[in-house]
């Protein structure tokens, strides 16, 4: 395994960090619990030091498993990261409640970082005036966090700004060969490591689709290179080159991926492709480029849209669904980020068709007859999938508070 180091901390973080939100589960749908702490010890063994969990993973499955997997000495090996989930908080005293929780729920006194989960521009401004940096300050004053940071996926120009907003150790962000100018991208990712910051990958193989089970003619472009690699090999080498990036989680569920994830940890060193592999990897991603169906780079100069409509994010997640339109994915994504399930609705069906973005547009996409067609597409469940969401979200927080009152819990003032 290899390690890299927290610019601020000096904290050694294993290049491979184990993503607790796709654990394997069983037949019923559930987490698999044996299994998934086998796994976990098994990377650990194998020299991860570094597990990334949230409150709303598997329902909040994933947090109690995580704790389950650490104990009998397997806390002392490594860094927890959990997630503070801005859609639960409504006023300052839920942020200590739900870190309390959470410390309970993991088993331990204390997290080793600690993100705001899934920030953008909006949801950080609301947390900001509700007293989250004079929490994140507070909590690691008295030892429940050490290491205070956010993840991403909004806009570039909103990415910096609560970079700057305060003395962040870490942040996370989206980053693979498909999304260099999506999201944060390539510009955020050296923006913030200048400014001194660990940066975790998420969505290295972009949720799977660049692994596993890729389309004929991108097969055709690996099975050319002299080196056999697997498209994950290939996807995760890519994320690693870049010297910037401190750990990359990888969602692992499956014993023969976590092996090959190990031993690619152990290789994958900064600067390590060589030009002619850079350049397959760019004939791939031209490749899903003209597989997919709006050729949009995601460079945001069509942005802010009057009303109010992600424009980069929703042909994001509309060409995730064209390159395997028999997954779920691409719509659950769209939904969850798009139809207000996390945050402000932002979905194609809120376009006006006033024409102010076209006309910045560098790629002369047509996008208001664009997102009329990415809204036929995508949005036919919304209506009943974002209340049932919701639904299940508000469940949670009520069990929650069901559980306090049986064991007589406090939250924090
Ligand atoms: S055409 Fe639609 S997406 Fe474009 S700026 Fe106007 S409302 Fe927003
Ligand atoms: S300006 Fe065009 S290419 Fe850039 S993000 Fe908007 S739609 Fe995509």
């Amino acid at each position: 395994m290899l390690y890299r180091t927290v610019p601020k901390t000096g904290d050694k973080l294993s290049i491979l960090g184990f993503g607790c939100m796709r654990l394997p589960s069983t037949r019923a749908g559930g987490v698999d619990e044996e299994r998934a702490i086998c796994q976990i010890r098994h990377a650990i063994d194998g020299g991860v030091n570094y597990l990334d969990t949230a409150p709303v993973y598997h329902l909040g499955r994933s947090e109690q498993v995580l704790g389950k997997a650490l104990a009998g000495g397997y806390r002392e090996k490594v860094r927890i990261a959990t997630k503070l989930p801005h859609w639960s908080v409504f006023e300052r005293a839920d942020m200590d409640r739900i870190l309390d929780g959470q410390l309970k729920t993991l088993q331990t006194d204390h997290i080793d970082y600690y993100l705001l989960h899934s920030l953008a521009g909006s949801s950080f401004r609301i947390m900001r005036d509700l007293g989250v940096l004079e929490f994140l300050d507070t909590a690691k004053k008295d030892g429940r966090i050490r290491n205070a940071g956010f993840s991403f996926h909004g806009r570039l120009e909103d990415f910096k700004e609560i970079v700057d907003a305060y003395d962040w150790q870490f942040c996370q962000i989206q980053y693979n060969y498909l999304d260099e100018t999506n999201q944060a991208g390539t510009v955020g990712l050296q923006y913030a490591a200048a400014k001194g910051l660990a940066v975790m990958i998420m969505e290295p193989l972009r949720g799977g689709n660049l692994a596993g089970r890729v389309p004929e003619t991108i097969r055709k472009l690996w099975d050319g290179a002299p080196v056999k690699r697997s498209p994950a090999e290939w996807g995760l080498r890519w994320v690693w080159d870049h010297p910037e990036v401190t750990v990359v989680l990888s969602g692992m569920n499956d014993e023969a991926h976590i092996d090959e994830n190990l031993r690619v940890a152990g290789e994958a060193l900064p600067e390590s492709l060589t030009p002619d592999e850079r350049a397959l990897i760019g004939r791939v991603r031209d490749e899903y480029r003209r597989l997919m169906k709006v050729s949009c780079t995601g460079c945001g100069y069509c942005m802010p849209c009057p009303s109010g409509v992600d424009i980069p994010g929703c042909f994001a997640s509309y060409n995730a669904h064209a390159l395997f339109p028999h997954d779920r994915a691409g719509k659950f994504q769209y939904i969850s980020r798009h139809g207000g399930l996390m945050g402000e609705k932002s979905n194609a069906g809120l376009c006006r068709q006033c024409g102010k973005c076209q006309k910045a547009c560098p790629q002369h996409l047509p996008i208001p007859s664009l997102m009329k067609e990415v809204s036929r597409e995508m949005e036919g469940m919304m209506g009943v999938a974002v209340p049932v969401f919701k639904g299940a979200l508000w469940c949670m927080n009520k069990v929650g508070r069901v559980r306090r009152a049986i064991t007589g819990e406090k939250p924090h003032a």
